[in-house]
């Protein structure tokens, strides 16, 4: 199997964003992670392109995506004091949607490094 070389891949895990990643894959998953620390290794693979999970769960029970964003919406709008938290497996445009949700909320925006 002949794998593709990426290089300058960008590590979005942690927050230190590494861009010097270079990853060998093939059409379903990375195989090496090349200069990733090992959280990097970790999350490039460990992340296929096989649907593994239902789209979205409710209450740990498989749901439409459409249906758990209107939960998520219903608890965020009665929320006392929403947290927006998480985003470090997300694109640069989703955590942008974040702070704006955080803004419209009044919430505490915070992501998994203050861990
Ligand atoms: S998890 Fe490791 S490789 Fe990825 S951005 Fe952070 S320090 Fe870099």
């Amino acid at each position: 199997m002949e794998l593709k070389v990426i290089e300058n891949a960008t590590c979005t895990f942690c927050g230190c964003v590494c861009d010097d990643i270079e990853l060998h894959a093939d059409d379903m998953r990375i195989h090496q992670a090349k200069k990733a620390c090992i959280l990097g290794k970790s999350w490039f693979l460990n992340h296929t392109a096989e649907k593994k999970y239902p789209d979205a769960l409710i209450d740990g029970q498989p749901a439409s995506l459409d249906d758990a964003i209107e939960v998520a919406a219903n608890y965020l709008y009665d929320a006392d004091m929403p947290l927006v938290y998480g985003m470090s497996n997300t694109t640069c445009e989703a955590q942008k949607e974040c702070v704006a949700m955080a803004d419209l909320l009044g919430a505490l925006l915070d992501s998994h490094t203050s861990l």
